[in-house]
């Protein structure tokens, strides 16, 4: 199946008598047992529901994986994808890591329970002077947030394979309509489900997807275990939103792609971060391990003040951290979104604006834009 027709048939477990052509929603808590011996497939929700089932099967289809899981936040799924490692485990994780991942590594490494090296994974000299013979994981984001660096998922996949540690992608930045790192040798791909997930700005949700089932049972209990997993609710909301992931993704890109251009030629725009335009460092590499580049764009204009003015003054933009939804969203990354990471791993510009663009019209976007540069 080619991708658009895969999101509206996506294979499925899902048994239904009335054969609904809109999967139904399993509100319940438990599952009856036909006889003491029987064990059904679906005793307890926080153990195993069909409805979240369903929309994990749809995102494990997505990234071509074999086991998918959905969890109640995208840090849920990065927490109980650290809580499968042997205690004091080392983590090798990418340096501009989304801020919430920073703070739970640093919380974990204060706790005594994992070490951690930040290193720019751009960078595979330096990946690969950082592991130690206790380096379990390597945990990434490419397209990195907000500066929109590319690490070449392929030949990390195989540094760490021949170290002996598993390769985490977040892939939250692209999703699976632009990006599969599985396909590239990444042992487990992780969402934030809450951004191009989910796209409606109405759920928190996380994912994991990955291939190997001695990994999959891992999360598997560790899911059941803590009890972090996706309310049926939420995965009903979740597989409904992902039916129209291509076309809300294909349609905030060429938006993107547009208003970058537009901030390219400003004369008040001093430095323009889009993985899409060829000006970019990591166009090429992109290119060749994705499909697109995605919503977000970020730029400079040296003054902190002219800044502020443009986040405060656009009026269709809304200011607000996360990205991928149908709304344009407009932030500050060093005081908003990046802001839980210390002032002095903080490696940022103060005045870097970033837009996560939506599905608006692009002229109304662009006419927004203007009026808050003059
Ligand atoms: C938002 C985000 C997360 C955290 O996900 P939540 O759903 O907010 O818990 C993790 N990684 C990336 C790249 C994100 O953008």
């Amino acid at each position: 199946m080619k991708p658009y027709t895969q999101l509206l048939h996506c294979k499925t477990t899902l048994e239904d008598h009335y054969a609904a052509n809109n999967a139904p929603i399993y509100q319940t808590a438990t599952f009856a047992q036909t006889a003491v011996e029987n064990q059904p497939i679906y005793d307890y929700t926080r153990s195993g529901n069909p409805t979240r089932s369903f929309a994990a099967e749809q995102i494990a289809q997505l990234e071509e994986g074999q086991f998918g899981f959905l969890f109640a936040s995208g840090m849920a799924a990065i927490a109980t994808v650290l809580n499968t490692l042997p205690h004091n485990a080392h983590v090798i994780a990418g340096s501009d890591i989304y801020g919430g991942t920073h703070r739970l590594l640093s919380q974990r490494v204060q706790q005594g329970n994992l070490r951690v090296s930040f290193v720019d994974s751009t960078e595979l000299q330096k990946v690969d002077a950082a592991f130690t013979d206790h380096t379990h994981l390597i945990l990434i984001e490419t397209p990195s947030n907000p500066l929109q660096k590319i690490t070449d998922i392929k030949k990390l996949s195989a540094l760490c394979h021949k170290r002996g540690a598993l390769l985490a992608i977040d892939n939250t930045f692209l999703s699976p309509w632009l990006q599969k790192p599985l396909k590239w040798g990444a042992d487990i791909v992780i969402h934030s489900a809450t951004k191009h997930l989910s796209g409606h700005s109405d759920i928190t949700a996380g994912a994991v997807v990955v291939n190997d089932v001695t990994l999959a049972e891992k999360i598997a209990f560790m899911q059941n275990a803590e009890g972090n997993a996706l309310a049926p609710f939420e995965s009903w909301l979740l597989s409904q939103h992902l039916k129209t992931l291509g076309l809300r993704i294909e349609r905030a890109q060429s938006n993107a792609l547009k208003i970058a251009s537009y901030l390219q030629n400003h004369p008040k725009i001093k430095k323009v971060y889009c993985a899409g335009l060829k000006t970019h460092p990591g166009y090429a590499l992109n290119q060749q391990q994705a499909d697109g580049f995605g919503s977000l764009i970020s730029f400079t204009t040296d003054d902190l003040n002219l800044s502020k003015k443009i986040v405060n003054q656009t009026q269709l933009f809304v200011i607000s951290v996360s990205f991928g939804s149908l709304k344009s969203l407009i932030s500050l990354p060093y005081f908003m979104s990046h802001a839980s990471i210390p002032e002095a791993a903080r490696d940022l510009p103060q005045d870097l604006v970033r837009l996560a663009i939506g599905i608006e019209d692009c002229d109304d976007l662009i006419h927004d834009l203007a009026a808050a540069l003059d």
